[in-house]
């Protein structure tokens, strides 16, 4: 701890006994851009951590958008450690495991193991979850705490380092802001601007598919899709994932395939009839049909990566989640990374309070290695799951010969992932 800061604990009037946090005597404050799953868990593990923060989000409100989200040990310990399991337990679901399908038979491939079994292996559990109700828990627990302020229609356009820092400058409705800060954490997504302002103005790169996602009431499928697993469908150029979400209350369905439709956004309408007319009967068994038929409204979003970045920080300034390693989402990571990454920043911002342009540097070179694997086997995923013939035949035999147990153990090294040692969150 460097002279003349102590750790004291938060007295502050709206804070509830369980937050938890530490406050520096001379907070130094952090800015962060996006209020989205990575920057408000940034903004929670920073606050415990002793630091002032202002989150700016351009959205007007913290809407729920996206649908389903898979939290697998590594990214649910970090929330656990940040107070956040309770609230999340009421919403998410356990699966007990993954069944990976043939599309064309329906038969089994595969089922690894989840449920009680990854939680006893990594000491933490897997949760799926409706986007909207992780980043809900995040923002409330914000909320509760006083050295976190959230300024929604707050768009982080521009920002300067000086001596003491970075001054990073908003534009909203009443006009722009400057806030200052003594680092800045760019958390603004896949199409973040401030990492075209740090050097790496390449914008992320197509990767050639669609998603294509709905939510089906539980009730308006049959009994076999309510049940508490993640189910994978390996066909012919696509793929297709479904699970329940919202406690057992819907089913999130989300449909993967080649296209050349590539607009930017999350959440393009989409037309039931042209997701139908994509799926062939003759390579799709019924089963899998009656449950893309079921939903009317789809929404759809282009898939893209980025090349891996040589560094995510620059200065007192650094990038975080999508907006540092934008990935496709074969291995279900790009939240479970951001998250993280949340918990690593923190953490080496409040080892080295006075020298953010260290922290962030050492938080880059901690976090680098291990996204750029995630990425790179993420695609390798994809380029499996759409293989056809005999490629495809001599992939679901693989499989079939290397089962679940054998799956599960081999992501260890993901699911087994703690923050490093001598930091903590709580
Ligand atoms: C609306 C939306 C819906 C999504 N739906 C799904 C889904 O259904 N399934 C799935 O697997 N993943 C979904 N994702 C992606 C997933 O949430 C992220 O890949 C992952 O959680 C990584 O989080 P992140 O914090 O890096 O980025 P995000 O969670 O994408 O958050 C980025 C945030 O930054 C804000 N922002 C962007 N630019 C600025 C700026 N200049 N100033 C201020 N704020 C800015 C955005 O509004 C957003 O809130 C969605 C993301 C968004 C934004």
């Amino acid at each position: 701890m460097p002279r003349g800061r102590r750790n004291a604990p938060c007295t502050a009037p709206r804070c509830k006994p369980s937050c938890g946090a530490k406050v520096l005597t001379s907070s130094p404050s952090v800015i962060i851009a996006g209020a989205g799953i990575g920057g408000l868990t940034a903004a929670l593990a920073l606050a415990r951590n002793g630091f002032r923060v202002v989150v700016l989000e351009q959205t007007e409100r913290l809407e729920e958008t996206g649908a389903g989200i898979q939290l697998s040990p590594n990214a649910t310990r970090v929330l656990n450690a940040l107070g956040l399991g309770a609230d999340l337990e009421r919403h998410g679901v356990v699966p007990a495991g993954l069944r990976v399908l043939a599309a064309t038979s329906g038969r089994e491939i595969l089922r690894m193991p989840l449920g009680e079994r990854a939680a006893q292996r990594y000491g933490a559990p897997y949760w799926l979850i409706h986007r909207g109700d992780l980043q809900a828990a995040l923002a409330a627990a914000a909320a509760r705490m006083l050295h976190i302020t959230v300024k929604l229609g707050m768009h982080a356009d521009d920002f300067a380092t000086h001596a003491n820092g970075v001054t990073v400058s908003a534009r909203g409705r009443a006009g722009v802001v400057d806030e200052r800060g003594t680092a800045f954490i760019a958390a603004d997504g896949l199409w973040s601007a401030t990492r075209a302002r740090i050097g790496y103005g390449e914008p992320p790169r197509f990767a050639g598919r669609t998603a294509w996602r709905a939510l089906v009431p539980a009730k308006d499928v049959a009994p076999q899709w309510r049940e508490p697993l993640i189910r994978l469908w390996l066909g012919r150029d696509a793929h297709l994932v479904h699970y329940p979400v919202k406690g057992g209350n819907l089913i999130n369905v989300v449909a993967i395939m080649e296209d050349s439709w590539n607009a930017p956004g999350w959440s393009e309408p989409a037309a039931r009839a042209d997701l139908m007319r994509r799926f062939s009967p003759r390579h799709w068994t019924p089963q899998a049909l009656s449950l893309i038929g079921a939903p009317e409204a789809w929404l759809k979003w282009a898939l893209y990566d980025r090349r891996p970045l040589l560094s995510w920080s620059q200065g007192p300034i650094a990038l975080l989640g999508d907006a540092a390693h934008p990935m496709l989402p074969y291995l279900a990571q790009g939240a479970a990374m951001a998250i993280e990454d949340a918990a690593v920043a923190a953490q080496c911002l409040a080892r080295m309070p006075d020298d953010p342009t260290a922290a962030l540097r050492a938080y880059s070179a901690m976090r680098r290695a291990r996204a750029w694997k995630v990425q790179r086997l993420a695609a390798r995923n994809g380029a499996r799951y759409h293989l056809t013939g005999v490629r495809a035949v001599l992939r679901n035999a693989m499989m079939r010969a290397l089962g679940g147990a054998w799956l599960l153990r081999h992501y260890d090294w993901l699911y087994d992932w703690r923050p490093p040692p001598a930091l903590s969150l709580s």
